[in-house]
């Protein structure tokens, strides 16, 4: 969904100096009975890549995803009581993108929302009856919350083969708000910065030609509506359909392992 409200648009050229990109730190000692059994239980279940990673990423994805749990309010909507799968379902798949990088566990949000099912977004789209709130699974709130709705999460959780994840399309898109733009560029720096601009560039340009083509595409039409939708889709496909991404986009697929500092297609080998 779109982010509200639009940030400002970025200006031509920042002017600073590359930094180099910090080395992932090393992760913590867990203690094996920090991490509750039930809700290993709901990591076996519910989050699908959890069977993928090497013993040293599910030690991290653990330890973050308690992290993360702790740091965060999370609010109930439309009725809806929040447990712990639900916690622990949405946190683990927003950690899988933190696996290889430094990070603050998303700083800027402070509060994860769950609905039961798709709920009424603020935005607003025209209908045939005339202006009226959209029907949305999914929503990131600039300096806001992420709100989500729980049944997708957890059908989207437990099969990746269905090519869509909205935890991380929503958090892709706070992601994409840490430079206080939405629109696609990312907080990087230098040369990385510069290649992944291009490679945004190229392959949203393309898109948008093959749609107006009229022709299929792997990334959709939903990818095309703006850069922000396109970083955000191609985080999910990066994730869930990292072969076939590789396959139709191979230079969005180096830049996005790049980025994440991640390669989601070796989890898969075997598996997609
Ligand atoms: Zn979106």
């Amino acid at each position: 969904m779109l982010p509200l409200p639009p940030p400002p648009e970025p200006p031509e050229s920042t002017g600073e100096r590359p930094r180099p990109r910090p080395a992932p730190p090393k992760p913590p000692e867990q203690d094996p009975e920090a991490f509750p059994r039930e809700w290993l239980a709901f990591l076996k279940s519910n989050v699908f890549h959890y069977q993928l990673l090497s013993k040293a990423e599910r030690t991290r994805l653990r330890n973050d995803t308690q992290a993360l749990i702790a740091r965060k309010d999370w609010e109930g909507c439309g009725g809806l009581s929040v447990t712990d799968e639900m916690k622990v379902t949405i946190a683990a798949q927003a950690c899988l993108m933190l696996l290889g990088q430094e990070h603050d566990y998303f700083g800027h949000v402070r509060t994860i929302l769950i609905y039961p099912s798709s709920f009424q977004a603020s935005d607003e789209r025209w209908q045939d009856e005339g202006w009226l709130p959209e029907a949305a699974g999914g929503q990131a709130v600039y300096r806001g919350p992420v709100i989500l709705a729980w049944d997708t999460v957890l059908a989207e959780g437990r099969d990746p083969s269905l090519g869509a994840n909205l935890v991380i399309h929503e958090f892709a898109h706070q992601l994409d708000f840490v430079d206080g733009y939405a629109d696609g560029t990312l907080d990087l720096q230098g040369e990385h910065a510069e290649r992944w601009q291009e490679v945004l560039n190229t392959a949203y340009n393309q898109l948008r030609r093959e749609i107006r083509q009229g022709r299929e595409t792997f990334l959709g039409d939903y990818a095309a509506t703006s850069k922000t939708e396109f970083f955000a889709t191609a985080s999910e496909r990066f994730f869930t359909q990292p072969a076939k991404l590789r396959h139709f986009h191979p230079a969005l697929y180096q830049v996005l392992s790049a980025t994440y500092a991640v390669e989601p297609e070796s989890w898969f080998e075997g598996n997609e």
